[in-house]
Protein backbone atom coordinates (compact mmCIF):
# COMPACT_ATOMS: atom_id res chain seq x y z
CA UNK A 1 0.00 0.00 0.00
CA UNK A 2 1.33 3.65 -0.82
CA UNK A 3 1.99 6.09 2.04
CA UNK A 4 -1.56 7.71 2.15
CA UNK A 5 -3.39 4.60 2.01
CA UNK A 6 -1.61 2.85 5.10
CA UNK A 7 -4.22 3.18 7.96
CA UNK A 8 -2.18 5.25 11.21
CA UNK A 9 -1.51 2.81 14.04
CA UNK A 10 -1.51 2.93 17.44
CA UNK A 11 -1.63 0.21 20.48
CA UNK A 12 -2.07 0.13 24.06
CA UNK A 13 1.51 1.04 24.75
CA UNK A 14 1.16 4.14 23.35
CA UNK A 15 -2.68 5.04 24.38
CA UNK A 16 -1.58 4.23 27.93
CA UNK A 17 0.99 6.75 27.59
CA UNK A 18 -1.18 9.18 25.90
CA UNK A 19 -3.58 9.08 28.35
CA UNK A 20 -1.65 9.62 30.99
CA UNK A 21 0.19 12.68 29.57
CA UNK A 22 -3.05 13.81 28.59
CA UNK A 23 -4.13 13.95 32.42
CA UNK A 24 -1.19 15.34 33.30
CA UNK A 25 0.90 12.35 34.90
CA UNK A 26 5.07 13.24 34.75
CA UNK A 27 6.23 10.72 36.61
CA UNK A 28 6.22 7.13 37.33
CA UNK A 29 7.52 5.08 39.63
CA UNK A 30 8.21 1.09 39.17
CA UNK A 31 10.23 -1.94 38.90
CA UNK A 32 10.40 -3.19 35.18
CA UNK A 33 10.02 -6.51 33.93
CA UNK A 34 7.33 -8.94 32.24
CA UNK A 35 4.80 -7.44 30.85
CA UNK A 36 5.76 -4.01 31.12
CA UNK A 37 9.57 -3.31 30.58
CA UNK A 38 9.19 -1.64 26.72
CA UNK A 39 6.11 0.34 28.51
CA UNK A 40 8.66 1.64 30.69
CA UNK A 41 10.76 2.58 28.40
CA UNK A 42 8.53 3.96 26.34
CA UNK A 43 6.88 6.23 28.61
CA UNK A 44 10.53 7.78 29.33
CA UNK A 45 10.95 8.02 25.37
CA UNK A 46 7.79 9.98 25.67
CA UNK A 47 8.97 12.22 28.27
CA UNK A 48 7.45 10.57 31.14
CA UNK A 49 9.97 10.19 34.58
CA UNK A 50 9.70 6.96 34.82
CA UNK A 51 12.11 5.97 38.09
CA UNK A 52 12.90 3.04 38.43
CA UNK A 53 13.26 1.34 42.60
CA UNK A 54 14.85 -1.85 43.64
CA UNK A 55 11.40 -3.44 45.42
CA UNK A 56 7.81 -2.47 44.66
CA UNK A 57 7.31 -1.42 47.75
CA UNK A 58 9.26 1.32 47.46
CA UNK A 59 8.05 2.65 44.25
CA UNK A 60 4.63 1.89 45.82
CA UNK A 61 5.58 3.80 48.94
CA UNK A 62 6.68 6.93 46.42
CA UNK A 63 4.09 6.97 44.55
CA UNK A 64 1.74 7.20 47.63
CA UNK A 65 3.30 10.52 49.11
CA UNK A 66 3.62 12.00 45.66
CA UNK A 67 -0.06 11.28 45.77
CA UNK A 68 -0.02 13.32 49.07
CA UNK A 69 2.29 16.16 48.15
CA UNK A 70 1.16 16.98 44.83
CA UNK A 71 -3.07 16.38 45.29
CA UNK A 72 -2.88 14.55 42.38
CA UNK A 73 -2.46 10.72 41.89
CA UNK A 74 0.89 8.78 41.98
CA UNK A 75 1.68 5.93 39.62
CA UNK A 76 3.02 3.43 40.17
CA UNK A 77 3.83 0.00 38.00
CA UNK A 78 4.58 -3.33 38.55
CA UNK A 79 5.26 -6.75 37.30
CA UNK A 80 2.55 -9.69 37.51
CA UNK A 81 1.71 -11.46 40.33
CA UNK A 82 5.04 -10.95 43.05
CA UNK A 83 5.73 -7.62 41.85
CA UNK A 84 1.89 -7.16 42.08
CA UNK A 85 1.58 -8.38 45.70
CA UNK A 86 4.65 -6.18 46.59
CA UNK A 87 3.10 -2.63 45.14
CA UNK A 88 -0.36 -4.20 46.83
CA UNK A 89 1.28 -3.10 50.35
CA UNK A 90 1.77 0.42 49.11
CA UNK A 91 -1.56 0.52 47.68
CA UNK A 92 -3.28 -0.46 50.61
CA UNK A 93 -1.11 1.42 53.05
CA UNK A 94 -1.98 4.31 50.50
CA UNK A 95 -5.61 4.12 51.25
CA UNK A 96 -6.07 3.40 54.70
CA UNK A 97 -3.55 7.12 54.97
CA UNK A 98 -6.30 8.59 52.17
CA UNK A 99 -3.44 9.35 50.02
CA UNK A 100 -4.23 9.31 45.97
CA UNK A 101 -2.90 6.70 44.11
CA UNK A 102 -3.18 4.54 41.63
CA UNK A 103 -1.19 1.08 41.33
CA UNK A 104 -1.03 -0.12 37.54
CA UNK A 105 0.07 -3.93 37.13
CA UNK A 106 0.46 -5.92 33.80
CA UNK A 107 -0.97 -9.37 34.25
CA UNK A 108 -1.19 -12.74 32.64
CA UNK A 109 -3.64 -13.76 30.04
CA UNK A 110 -7.28 -14.31 30.97
CA UNK A 111 -7.99 -17.31 29.30
CA UNK A 112 -5.37 -18.96 31.15
CA UNK A 113 -5.68 -17.42 34.54
CA UNK A 114 -9.01 -17.71 35.14
CA UNK A 115 -9.06 -21.66 33.82
CA UNK A 116 -5.91 -22.15 36.30
CA UNK A 117 -4.11 -23.28 33.95
CA UNK A 118 -0.88 -22.03 35.15
CA UNK A 119 0.35 -19.21 33.46
CA UNK A 120 3.86 -17.93 33.54
CA UNK A 121 2.98 -15.33 37.08
CA UNK A 122 -0.93 -16.69 37.33
CA UNK A 123 -2.83 -14.76 39.65
CA UNK A 124 -5.91 -13.37 39.49
CA UNK A 125 -4.77 -9.97 40.66
CA UNK A 126 -8.01 -7.86 40.34
CA UNK A 127 -9.81 -10.04 42.77
CA UNK A 128 -6.92 -9.30 45.27
CA UNK A 129 -6.76 -5.99 44.95
CA UNK A 130 -10.44 -5.03 45.10
CA UNK A 131 -10.71 -5.30 49.09
CA UNK A 132 -7.74 -2.87 49.65
CA UNK A 133 -8.32 -0.14 47.71
CA UNK A 134 -10.99 2.25 46.79
CA UNK A 135 -11.77 0.73 43.35
CA UNK A 136 -10.19 -1.53 40.87
CA UNK A 137 -10.73 -1.66 37.46
CA UNK A 138 -9.20 -4.22 34.28
CA UNK A 139 -8.69 -2.88 31.02
CA UNK A 140 -9.19 -5.57 28.54
CA UNK A 141 -9.92 -3.43 25.16
CA UNK A 142 -7.09 -0.64 23.78
CA UNK A 143 -10.32 1.69 23.28
CA UNK A 144 -11.66 1.46 26.64
CA UNK A 145 -7.64 2.59 27.85
CA UNK A 146 -9.01 6.68 28.23
CA UNK A 147 -12.15 5.75 30.08
CA UNK A 148 -10.24 3.47 32.00
CA UNK A 149 -7.68 5.78 33.19
CA UNK A 150 -10.50 8.28 33.68
CA UNK A 151 -11.88 6.35 35.75
CA UNK A 152 -8.97 5.64 38.06
CA UNK A 153 -8.00 9.39 37.88
CA UNK A 154 -11.23 10.52 39.64
CA UNK A 155 -11.64 7.18 41.76
CA UNK A 156 -8.65 8.19 43.42
CA UNK A 157 -8.45 11.88 44.20
CA UNK A 158 -12.78 12.57 44.42
CA UNK A 159 -14.22 12.48 47.85
CA UNK A 160 -11.78 10.84 50.40
CA UNK A 161 -8.74 10.32 48.31
CA UNK A 162 -7.05 6.90 48.06
CA UNK A 163 -5.51 3.66 46.19
CA UNK A 164 -6.74 2.70 43.00
CA UNK A 165 -5.48 -0.74 41.22
CA UNK A 166 -5.69 -0.44 37.26
CA UNK A 167 -4.78 -3.94 35.81
CA UNK A 168 -3.61 -4.06 32.37
CA UNK A 169 -3.02 -7.95 30.92
CA UNK A 170 -0.07 -7.95 28.75
CA UNK A 171 -1.82 -8.83 25.65
CA UNK A 172 -3.81 -5.02 26.00
CA UNK A 173 -0.10 -3.32 25.47
CA UNK A 174 0.02 -5.38 22.37
CA UNK A 175 -3.53 -4.28 20.74
CA UNK A 176 -3.40 -2.45 17.85
CA UNK A 177 -6.76 0.87 16.72
CA UNK A 178 -6.68 2.94 14.53
CA UNK A 179 -5.09 6.16 15.49
CA UNK A 180 -7.14 8.56 14.88
CA UNK A 181 -10.50 6.56 16.81
CA UNK A 182 -7.25 5.54 19.69
CA UNK A 183 -7.37 10.06 20.21
CA UNK A 184 -10.63 10.08 20.01
CA UNK A 185 -10.85 7.72 22.97
CA UNK A 186 -8.80 9.51 24.98
CA UNK A 187 -10.33 11.54 28.05
CA UNK A 188 -8.93 14.63 30.18
CA UNK A 189 -10.49 14.31 32.98
CA UNK A 190 -12.27 17.91 33.94
CA UNK A 191 -12.39 19.07 37.69
CA UNK A 192 -11.02 15.56 39.36
CA UNK A 193 -11.72 16.42 43.00
CA UNK A 194 -14.63 19.03 42.98
CA UNK A 195 -15.22 21.30 45.74
CA UNK A 196 -17.56 20.18 48.29
CA UNK A 197 -19.40 22.54 49.56
CA UNK A 198 -21.40 22.28 53.27
CA UNK A 199 -24.84 22.72 54.18
CA UNK A 200 -25.57 26.08 55.53
CA UNK A 201 -27.00 24.38 58.29
CA UNK A 202 -24.29 21.97 59.29
CA UNK A 203 -22.19 25.21 59.38
CA UNK A 204 -24.33 27.10 61.75
CA UNK A 205 -24.64 24.15 64.20
CA UNK A 206 -20.67 23.91 64.13
CA UNK A 207 -19.92 27.74 64.92
CA UNK A 208 -22.93 27.72 67.70
CA UNK A 209 -21.20 25.37 69.70
CA UNK A 210 -17.67 26.90 68.70
CA UNK A 211 -19.28 30.11 69.93
CA UNK A 212 -20.30 28.44 73.11
CA UNK A 213 -17.23 26.50 73.91
CA UNK A 214 -15.23 27.57 76.97
CA UNK A 215 -12.12 25.51 76.12
CA UNK A 216 -12.01 24.86 72.88
CA UNK A 217 -9.31 22.94 70.64
CA UNK A 218 -8.45 22.55 66.78
CA UNK A 219 -6.80 19.19 65.92
CA UNK A 220 -5.20 19.20 62.71
CA UNK A 221 -4.33 16.02 60.67
CA UNK A 222 -3.29 15.38 57.60
CA UNK A 223 -5.98 15.56 55.36
CA UNK A 224 -5.89 19.18 56.42
CA UNK A 225 -2.37 19.40 55.13
CA UNK A 226 -3.44 17.16 52.24
CA UNK A 227 -5.91 19.57 51.22
CA UNK A 228 -3.75 22.40 50.27
CA UNK A 229 -6.10 24.98 51.72
CA UNK A 230 -3.33 26.46 54.03
CA UNK A 231 -4.05 29.94 54.14
CA UNK A 232 -7.86 28.86 54.95
CA UNK A 233 -6.54 26.77 57.83
CA UNK A 234 -4.23 29.56 59.25
CA UNK A 235 -7.09 32.08 59.04
CA UNK A 236 -9.03 30.24 61.23
CA UNK A 237 -6.85 29.36 63.93
CA UNK A 238 -5.78 32.82 63.84
CA UNK A 239 -9.09 34.54 63.57
CA UNK A 240 -10.26 32.16 66.04
CA UNK A 241 -7.74 32.28 68.77
CA UNK A 242 -8.08 28.62 69.47
CA UNK A 243 -4.98 26.33 70.73
CA UNK A 244 -4.54 24.02 67.83
CA UNK A 245 -2.37 20.77 67.95
CA UNK A 246 -0.88 19.60 65.11
CA UNK A 247 -1.46 15.43 63.99
CA UNK A 248 1.99 14.64 62.87
CA UNK A 249 1.77 14.77 58.99
CA UNK A 250 0.18 18.38 59.63
CA UNK A 251 3.39 19.66 61.56
CA UNK A 252 3.96 22.95 59.49
CA UNK A 253 0.66 23.16 58.74
CA UNK A 254 1.47 26.43 61.23
CA UNK A 255 4.71 27.12 62.31
CA UNK A 256 5.01 24.86 65.37
CA UNK A 257 6.48 27.80 66.96
CA UNK A 258 2.98 29.40 66.57
CA UNK A 259 1.98 31.14 69.82
CA UNK A 260 -1.40 28.81 69.46
CA UNK A 261 0.60 25.97 68.83
CA UNK A 262 -0.62 23.75 72.17
CA UNK A 263 1.51 20.34 71.02
CA UNK A 264 3.48 20.59 73.83
CA UNK A 265 0.53 20.65 76.25
CA UNK A 266 -0.95 18.00 74.42
CA UNK A 267 -1.77 15.81 77.58
CA UNK A 268 -3.19 18.74 79.04
CA UNK A 269 -6.15 19.94 76.28
CA UNK A 270 -7.08 16.20 75.34
CA UNK A 271 -8.28 15.86 78.62
CA UNK A 272 -9.80 19.58 79.19
CA UNK A 273 -11.09 20.84 76.21
CA UNK A 274 -14.83 21.09 76.51
CA UNK A 275 -15.39 21.63 72.63
CA UNK A 276 -12.86 20.18 69.58
CA UNK A 277 -13.14 20.34 66.52
CA UNK A 278 -11.46 17.85 64.29
CA UNK A 279 -10.15 19.21 61.25
CA UNK A 280 -8.92 16.27 58.75
CA UNK A 281 -7.90 14.32 61.44
CA UNK A 282 -9.92 10.76 62.56
CA UNK A 283 -10.41 9.84 66.35
CA UNK A 284 -8.76 6.39 65.41
CA UNK A 285 -5.89 5.16 67.81
CA UNK A 286 -3.88 7.87 66.93
CA UNK A 287 -6.28 10.41 69.00
CA UNK A 288 -7.06 7.22 71.64
CA UNK A 289 -10.75 7.07 69.56
CA UNK A 290 -12.03 9.90 71.43
CA UNK A 291 -12.56 8.39 74.72
CA UNK A 292 -10.59 6.80 77.32
CA UNK A 293 -7.93 7.97 79.82
CA UNK A 294 -6.13 10.47 76.91
CA UNK A 295 -9.57 12.70 77.34
CA UNK A 296 -12.36 13.93 79.46
CA UNK A 297 -14.66 11.84 81.16
CA UNK A 298 -17.17 10.82 78.76
CA UNK A 299 -20.12 12.91 77.58
CA UNK A 300 -18.16 16.14 78.75
CA UNK A 301 -16.33 16.77 75.70
CA UNK A 302 -18.39 17.66 72.42
CA UNK A 303 -16.96 17.13 68.35
CA UNK A 304 -17.09 19.51 65.46
CA UNK A 305 -15.73 17.34 62.52
CA UNK A 306 -14.65 18.68 59.16
CA UNK A 307 -14.35 15.53 56.59
CA UNK A 308 -15.37 14.67 53.03
CA UNK A 309 -16.48 11.58 53.88
CA UNK A 310 -19.39 11.34 55.61
CA UNK A 311 -19.28 8.13 56.97
CA UNK A 312 -16.10 8.87 59.01
CA UNK A 313 -18.45 10.78 61.28
CA UNK A 314 -19.82 9.15 64.52
CA UNK A 315 -17.01 6.44 63.93
CA UNK A 316 -15.45 6.18 67.47
CA UNK A 317 -17.63 8.84 69.66
CA UNK A 318 -20.59 11.03 68.82
CA UNK A 319 -19.73 14.18 66.83
CA UNK A 320 -22.15 16.72 67.79
CA UNK A 321 -21.62 19.07 64.35
CA UNK A 322 -20.78 17.03 61.27
CA UNK A 323 -19.27 19.04 58.85
CA UNK A 324 -19.27 17.36 55.97
CA UNK A 325 -17.58 18.69 52.56
CA UNK A 326 -13.86 19.74 51.59
CA UNK A 327 -11.71 21.64 54.07
CA UNK A 328 -11.02 24.51 52.18
CA UNK A 329 -14.77 24.97 51.49
CA UNK A 330 -15.58 24.17 54.85
CA UNK A 331 -13.33 26.09 57.07
CA UNK A 332 -13.72 29.23 54.67
CA UNK A 333 -17.41 28.75 55.35
CA UNK A 334 -16.97 29.14 59.28
CA UNK A 335 -13.94 31.73 58.82
CA UNK A 336 -17.07 34.12 57.29
CA UNK A 337 -19.49 32.70 59.85
CA UNK A 338 -17.30 34.18 62.54
CA UNK A 339 -17.62 37.35 60.81
CA UNK A 340 -20.55 38.12 62.44
CA UNK A 341 -19.41 38.19 65.97
CA UNK A 342 -16.76 36.07 67.83
CA UNK A 343 -15.36 36.61 70.53
CA UNK A 344 -11.94 34.96 71.48
CA UNK A 345 -11.32 31.84 73.79
CA UNK A 346 -11.29 32.64 77.78
CA UNK A 347 -7.70 33.59 78.76
CA UNK A 348 -7.99 31.10 81.87
CA UNK A 349 -7.77 28.17 79.31
CA UNK A 350 -5.17 29.72 77.19
CA UNK A 351 -3.28 30.88 79.59
CA UNK A 352 -3.15 27.43 81.34
CA UNK A 353 -1.97 26.21 77.96
CA UNK A 354 0.95 28.96 77.50
CA UNK A 355 2.85 27.79 81.27
CA UNK A 356 2.21 24.07 80.90
CA UNK A 357 3.31 24.49 77.29
CA UNK A 358 6.76 26.50 78.79
CA UNK A 359 7.54 24.43 81.29
CA UNK A 360 7.54 21.45 79.09
CA UNK A 361 9.39 22.98 76.32
CA UNK A 362 11.77 24.21 78.92
CA UNK A 363 12.20 20.16 80.46
CA UNK A 364 12.85 19.19 76.95
CA UNK A 365 15.21 21.59 76.13
CA UNK A 366 17.38 20.77 78.64
CA UNK A 367 17.49 17.09 77.49
CA UNK A 368 18.70 18.09 73.83
CA UNK A 369 21.53 19.85 74.61
CA UNK A 370 24.20 17.37 75.46
CA UNK A 371 26.74 17.13 73.54
CA UNK A 372 27.95 13.98 74.95
CA UNK A 373 29.10 9.98 73.77
CA UNK A 374 27.55 7.74 73.19
CA UNK A 375 24.83 10.29 71.94
CA UNK A 376 20.73 8.91 73.07
CA UNK A 377 18.07 9.97 71.16
CA UNK A 378 17.71 13.50 72.58
CA UNK A 379 21.22 14.85 72.02
CA UNK A 380 21.01 13.69 68.27
CA UNK A 381 17.74 14.87 67.92
CA UNK A 382 19.01 18.79 68.75
CA UNK A 383 21.29 18.99 66.09
CA UNK A 384 18.54 17.59 63.74
CA UNK A 385 16.29 19.77 65.11
CA UNK A 386 18.60 22.46 64.71
CA UNK A 387 19.04 21.60 60.85
CA UNK A 388 15.33 22.09 59.83
CA UNK A 389 15.10 25.35 61.73
CA UNK A 390 17.77 26.74 59.73
CA UNK A 391 16.42 25.13 56.56
CA UNK A 392 12.69 24.97 56.65
CA UNK A 393 11.83 23.95 53.10
CA UNK A 394 13.57 20.73 53.61
CA UNK A 395 11.60 17.74 53.83
CA UNK A 396 11.83 15.47 57.05
CA UNK A 397 10.69 11.92 56.34
CA UNK A 398 10.73 9.94 59.59
CA UNK A 399 10.78 6.25 60.41
CA UNK A 400 11.20 4.26 63.19
CA UNK A 401 9.87 3.59 67.16
CA UNK A 402 11.66 5.84 69.42
CA UNK A 403 13.17 7.49 66.66
CA UNK A 404 9.95 8.48 65.05
CA UNK A 405 8.54 9.28 68.39
CA UNK A 406 10.88 11.57 69.77
CA UNK A 407 11.80 13.21 66.48
CA UNK A 408 8.23 14.19 66.23
CA UNK A 409 8.16 16.06 69.42
CA UNK A 410 11.71 17.58 69.03
CA UNK A 411 11.83 18.72 65.41
CA UNK A 412 9.77 21.60 64.70
CA UNK A 413 8.26 21.99 61.73
CA UNK A 414 7.62 25.54 59.68
CA UNK A 415 6.10 25.01 56.71
CA UNK A 416 3.21 23.18 55.39
CA UNK A 417 3.66 19.18 53.67
CA UNK A 418 7.55 19.19 54.82
CA UNK A 419 6.87 15.99 57.40
CA UNK A 420 6.58 12.68 56.13
CA UNK A 421 5.99 9.85 58.09
CA UNK A 422 5.25 6.52 59.05
CA UNK A 423 1.05 7.45 58.78
CA UNK A 424 -1.87 5.91 59.88
CA UNK A 425 -0.86 2.65 60.30
CA UNK A 426 2.40 3.28 61.85
CA UNK A 427 4.16 1.08 59.39
CA UNK A 428 8.27 0.49 59.01
CA UNK A 429 9.60 0.78 55.55
CA UNK A 430 8.15 3.87 53.85
CA UNK A 431 11.44 5.76 54.51
CA UNK A 432 13.51 5.42 51.01
CA UNK A 433 10.29 5.17 48.81
CA UNK A 434 9.10 8.64 50.36
CA UNK A 435 12.50 10.29 50.53
CA UNK A 436 12.66 9.10 46.92
CA UNK A 437 9.20 10.90 45.88
CA UNK A 438 9.86 13.73 48.05
CA UNK A 439 13.02 14.48 46.00
CA UNK A 440 11.88 14.21 43.21
CA UNK A 441 8.37 15.79 43.49
CA UNK A 442 9.46 18.95 45.36
CA UNK A 443 13.15 19.44 44.18
CA UNK A 444 14.04 20.42 47.77
CA UNK A 445 17.02 18.27 50.15
CA UNK A 446 15.30 15.82 51.90
CA UNK A 447 16.24 14.88 55.70
CA UNK A 448 15.62 11.31 56.33
CA UNK A 449 15.70 10.13 60.00
CA UNK A 450 15.53 6.61 60.21
CA UNK A 451 16.00 3.91 62.96
CA UNK A 452 18.50 1.54 62.44
CA UNK A 453 15.02 -1.35 61.82
CA UNK A 454 12.79 0.85 59.91
CA UNK A 455 15.60 1.86 57.51
CA UNK A 456 16.50 -2.16 56.91
CA UNK A 457 12.65 -2.57 55.86
CA UNK A 458 13.74 -0.43 52.34
CA UNK A 459 17.70 0.08 52.11
CA UNK A 460 18.52 -0.61 49.13
CA UNK A 461 16.70 2.10 47.46
CA UNK A 462 20.25 3.79 48.30
CA UNK A 463 21.07 2.61 45.18
CA UNK A 464 18.39 4.24 43.56
CA UNK A 465 18.89 7.67 45.59
CA UNK A 466 22.69 7.10 44.13
CA UNK A 467 21.82 6.41 40.58
CA UNK A 468 19.60 9.28 40.20
CA UNK A 469 21.70 11.82 42.35
CA UNK A 470 19.15 12.96 44.28
CA UNK A 471 19.45 15.09 47.73
CA UNK A 472 19.04 13.22 50.39
CA UNK A 473 20.70 12.80 53.44
CA UNK A 474 19.43 9.59 55.28
CA UNK A 475 20.36 9.71 59.15
CA UNK A 476 20.32 6.09 60.57
CA UNK A 477 20.02 6.30 64.45
CA UNK A 478 21.65 3.57 65.36
CA UNK A 479 21.50 1.66 68.10
CA UNK A 480 22.04 -1.77 67.47
CA UNK A 481 18.68 -2.66 67.31
CA UNK A 482 14.95 -2.92 67.53
CA UNK A 483 13.41 -0.35 69.93
CA UNK A 484 17.54 -1.20 71.88
CA UNK A 485 20.48 -3.33 70.99
CA UNK A 486 20.78 -5.01 74.28
CA UNK A 487 18.80 -7.90 74.44
CA UNK A 488 20.10 -11.60 74.76
CA UNK A 489 18.65 -15.01 73.91
CA UNK A 490 18.10 -16.43 77.56
CA UNK A 491 19.71 -19.73 75.61
CA UNK A 492 22.76 -18.02 74.49
CA UNK A 493 22.28 -19.80 71.44
CA UNK A 494 21.21 -16.89 69.21
CA UNK A 495 21.11 -13.18 68.43
CA UNK A 496 17.81 -12.02 70.51
CA UNK A 497 15.50 -11.32 68.28
CA UNK A 498 15.88 -7.59 68.20
CA UNK A 499 19.30 -7.68 67.86
CA UNK A 500 21.39 -6.53 64.87
CA UNK A 501 24.86 -6.90 64.09
CA UNK A 502 26.02 -4.55 66.48
CA UNK A 503 28.67 -1.37 65.80
CA UNK A 504 27.43 -1.96 61.70
CA UNK A 505 28.14 0.73 59.39
CA UNK A 506 25.17 1.89 57.25
CA UNK A 507 27.62 4.34 55.71
CA UNK A 508 29.59 2.18 53.98
CA UNK A 509 26.25 1.40 52.19
CA UNK A 510 26.24 4.36 50.79
CA UNK A 511 30.13 4.53 49.68
CA UNK A 512 29.33 1.07 47.83
CA UNK A 513 27.17 3.09 44.94
CA UNK A 514 29.13 6.32 44.94
CA UNK A 515 27.47 8.29 47.34
CA UNK A 516 29.05 9.78 51.12
CA UNK A 517 28.96 7.74 53.80
CA UNK A 518 29.58 9.15 57.47
CA UNK A 519 30.08 8.07 60.52
CA UNK A 520 29.28 10.09 63.60
CA UNK A 521 29.67 9.71 67.39
CA UNK A 522 28.38 13.26 68.82
CA UNK A 523 25.70 15.97 68.29
CA UNK A 524 28.24 18.35 66.55
CA UNK A 525 29.38 15.55 64.20
CA UNK A 526 25.85 14.59 63.09
CA UNK A 527 24.93 18.43 62.72
CA UNK A 528 28.35 19.26 60.51
CA UNK A 529 27.47 16.36 58.51
CA UNK A 530 23.94 17.31 57.84
CA UNK A 531 24.49 20.56 56.83
CA UNK A 532 27.52 19.27 54.60
CA UNK A 533 25.05 17.19 53.17
CA UNK A 534 22.18 19.53 52.33
CA UNK A 535 24.68 22.14 51.50
CA UNK A 536 26.56 19.49 48.93
CA UNK A 537 22.76 18.04 47.53
CA UNK A 538 25.23 14.74 47.25
CA UNK A 539 23.30 11.68 48.27
CA UNK A 540 24.73 10.92 51.98
CA UNK A 541 24.37 8.38 54.80
CA UNK A 542 25.22 9.08 57.87
CA UNK A 543 25.61 6.54 60.76
CA UNK A 544 24.88 8.18 63.83
CA UNK A 545 26.10 5.52 66.81
CA UNK A 546 23.71 5.61 69.41
CA UNK A 547 23.69 4.20 73.01
CA UNK A 548 21.94 0.91 72.31
CA UNK A 549 20.56 1.12 75.65
CA UNK A 550 18.55 4.29 74.74
CA UNK A 551 15.17 3.96 74.05
CA UNK A 552 12.25 1.79 75.15
CA UNK A 553 10.14 -0.99 73.80
CA UNK A 554 7.73 0.01 70.74
CA UNK A 555 8.48 3.70 72.16
CA UNK A 556 5.23 5.83 72.78
CA UNK A 557 3.11 2.66 71.92
CA UNK A 558 4.51 0.08 74.37
CA UNK A 559 1.30 -0.52 76.05
CA UNK A 560 0.06 -1.60 72.31
CA UNK A 561 1.98 -4.96 73.17
CA UNK A 562 0.00 -7.89 74.52
CA UNK A 563 1.68 -9.15 78.07
CA UNK A 564 1.39 -12.45 79.41
CA UNK A 565 -0.08 -13.11 82.44
CA UNK A 566 2.46 -16.35 83.47
CA UNK A 567 4.67 -15.09 85.26
CA UNK A 568 8.23 -17.26 84.32
CA UNK A 569 10.36 -18.42 87.06
P1 LIG B 1 -4.22 12.11 60.94
O1 LIG B 1 -3.60 10.74 60.95
O2 LIG B 1 -3.25 13.18 60.66
O3 LIG B 1 -5.07 12.34 62.12
P2 LIG B 1 -6.20 11.01 59.20
O4 LIG B 1 -5.54 10.29 58.08
O5 LIG B 1 -6.66 10.19 60.36
O6 LIG B 1 -5.22 12.16 59.68
O7 LIG B 1 -7.44 11.79 58.68
C1 LIG B 1 -7.44 12.45 57.46
C2 LIG B 1 -8.90 12.73 57.14
O8 LIG B 1 -8.94 13.79 56.21
C3 LIG B 1 -9.62 11.55 56.51
O9 LIG B 1 -10.75 11.21 57.27
C4 LIG B 1 -10.00 12.06 55.11
O10 LIG B 1 -11.29 11.63 54.72
C5 LIG B 1 -9.98 13.55 55.30
N1 LIG B 1 -9.69 14.31 54.10
C6 LIG B 1 -8.72 14.10 53.18
N2 LIG B 1 -8.73 15.04 52.24
C7 LIG B 1 -9.72 15.88 52.56
C8 LIG B 1 -10.24 17.08 51.98
N3 LIG B 1 -9.71 17.61 50.88
N4 LIG B 1 -11.29 17.68 52.59
C9 LIG B 1 -11.83 17.14 53.70
N5 LIG B 1 -11.38 16.04 54.31
C10 LIG B 1 -10.34 15.41 53.75
MG1 LIG C 1 17.22 0.79 66.57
Amino acid sequence: PSAETEQELTDGFHLIIDALKLNGVETIYGVPGIPITDFGRMAQEEGIRVISFRHEQNAGNAAAIAGFMTKKPGICLTVSAPGFLNGLTALANATTNCFPMILISGSSEREIVDLQQGDYEEMDQLAIAKPLCKAAFRVLHAADIGIAVARAIRAAVSGRPGGVYLDLPAKLFSQVMDAEEGRKSLVKVIDAAPAQIPAPSAVERALELLKGAKRPLIILGKGAAYAQADDEVRALVETSGIPYIPMSMAKGLLPDTHPLAAGAARSLVLKEADVVLLIGARLNWLLSHGKGKTWGAPGTQKFIQIDIEPREMDSNVEIAAPLVGDIGSCVSALLAGMGNGWSMPPSDWTDKINSRKEANIAKMAQRLLKNSTPMDFHSALGALKQVIKERPDAILVNEGANTLDLARGVIDMYQPRKRLDVGTWGVMGIGMGFAVAAAIESGKPVLAVEGDSAFGFSGMEVETICRYNLPVCIVIFNNNGIYRGTDIDPTGRDPATTVFVPGARYDKMMEAFGGVGVNVTTPDELKRAVDEAMDSGKPTLINAEIDPAAGSESGNIGSLNPQSVVKKK
